[in-house]
């Protein structure tokens, strides 16, 4: 795509200039973790040699330096994310922990006996266990929206599932699994339209795709910093401000309060009432200096390389003799799932790693969905902005091999 160079964008990360089993790395992972640029490896150096310090509490020169840096990294999100304001992100450890956070609080205190609570097929783990321990703590029920055969959600299907005792719609904006982009500002809208909130995990689609959480109207959006090209152990909580203040606390302690008794305590408002004792101040700072770098790259860019990139892929994967392709829909991102007759997943996965490229085989944390097409597991390429027609080359490569022996 114009305006974009992969061979300078390469070189921003050390990482892909390891070598693996004597062969150059190639990473086709990006859907389980990204990689660094190396302006985030710095930016963490320069934080831990220049500004480390507890935030917010403290009158020294290191605490202020170290609590703007973290607000600084707030603001960078709030822009990111098209939220309308800082005070609307909360910083946690990733996307698992932002879900459980919303069904802590928000569940807790709005879902009672007889809800519903709708999901899709498709989700993650982290997106149907959070709701099914909420569920069946208060006696309410989980629905879940089935998909079509090439992996895309059934918009009808989903309409007959709302009614007034919907209160929460919970879904992906992008599969983990089978790469579906999902048609999030219609399923929000109709989540509206009978009284329910809305929650979209955007866990897979930060890094490919450009969100505008007020344009999608969504109650709350989450994503994870390490898929992000950003570090691990952060991640981002958006809500809606007035949802926000009227949810309780989910954690107490420090940071959170802004007056304690031993009768009574008075919380803070969003974002520091979700936010209770020492964060993850370093890797919040990390994670803004990624949005940087994605921001300087620009999503539309990314979106356009990376769906040509994939459109090779996927064109070369479907000339493997007995590959077959789980997730077909006519919008997808980053990932090309398939299994490949007569071959375990894992002897897939191994014999590309000897030629050093990295995929995950497994049930990737979606068992739901496999099982919606007949497997327990897939072979999975996921790919990123860095990866190259190349790099699919060395894995169509490999696929010819192994199934000429
Ligand atoms: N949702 C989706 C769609 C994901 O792909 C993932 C990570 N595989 C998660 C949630 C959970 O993210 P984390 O493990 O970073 O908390």
């Amino acid at each position: 795509a114009a305006g974009f160079d992969v061979n300078l964008v390469r070189r921003d990360f050390p990482i892909l200039q390891e070598r693996v089993n004597g062969k150059q790395l190639v990473w086709f992972d990006n859907a389980a973790t990204t990689h660094k640029p190396q302006s985030v490896i710095d930016r963490l150096a320069y934080f831990y040699a220049h500004e480390n310090s507890n935030i917010h509490r403290a009158a020294h020169a290191l605490a202020a330096r170290a609590t703007d840096a973290y607000e600084a990294a707030r603001q960078k999100v709030t822009k990111f994310l098209g939220a309308a304001s800082p005070d609307e992100i909360i910083f946690v450890r990733g996307a698992t922990e932002a879900i459980n956070l919303v069904a802590k609080s928000w569940g807790a205190a709005n879902i009672g006996a007889g809800d519903e609570i709708i999901v899709s097929n498709l989700e993650h783990h982290a997106n149907i266990v959070p709701w099914q321990q909420l569920a069946a703590e208060k006696g309410a029920k989980i629905r879940v929206i089935p998909v079509n055969d090439s992996g895309q959600l059934l918009l009808d299907e989903y309409r007959k599932l709302l009614n007034s005792r919907t209160k929460l719609v919970a879904v992906t904006q992008v599969s983990n699994a089978l790469g579906t982009i999902t048609p999030v500002e219609q399923i929000v809208a109709l989540a509206h339209s009978v009284g329910a909130k809305a929650l979209v995990d955007g866990a897979q689609a930060v890094s490919h795709l450009r969100v505008n959480v007020q344009a999608m109207d969504a109650d709350f959006y989450v994503f994870s910093g390490h898929k992000v090209f950003g570090p691990t152990g952060i991640g981002v909580v958006y809500g809606k401000k007035a949802i926000l203040d009227n949810m309780p606390p989910w954690q107490g302690g420090g940071n959170m309060i802004a007056d304690v008794t031993f009768e009574r305590t008075v919380y803070h408002g969003a974002p520091a009432r979700f936010e209770a004792g020492t964060g993850n101040i370093a890797d919040a700072v990390g994670l803004g200096a990624a949005i940087d770098y994605v921001e300087q790259l620009g999503l539309d860019n990314i979106a356009a390389y990376e769906h040509a990139l994939l459109e090779y892929a996927t064109h070369y994967l479907r000339t493997i003799p007995g590959l077959r392709l789980i997730g077909t829909a006519a919008h997808k991102a980053s990932v090309a799932s398939f299994v490949l007759q007569g071959y375990k997943t894992e002897e897939v996965g191994h014999a590309l790693n000897e030629e050093g490229i990295a995929v995950r085989s497994g049930h990737h944390c979606a068992q739901p969905i496999l099982r919606r097409f007949g497997v327990e597991a897939t072979v999975r390429p996921s790919l990123a902005f860095y990866n190259t027609c190349e790099e699919v080359d060395r894995m169509i490569a490999v696929l010819r091999q192994l199934t000429r022996r």
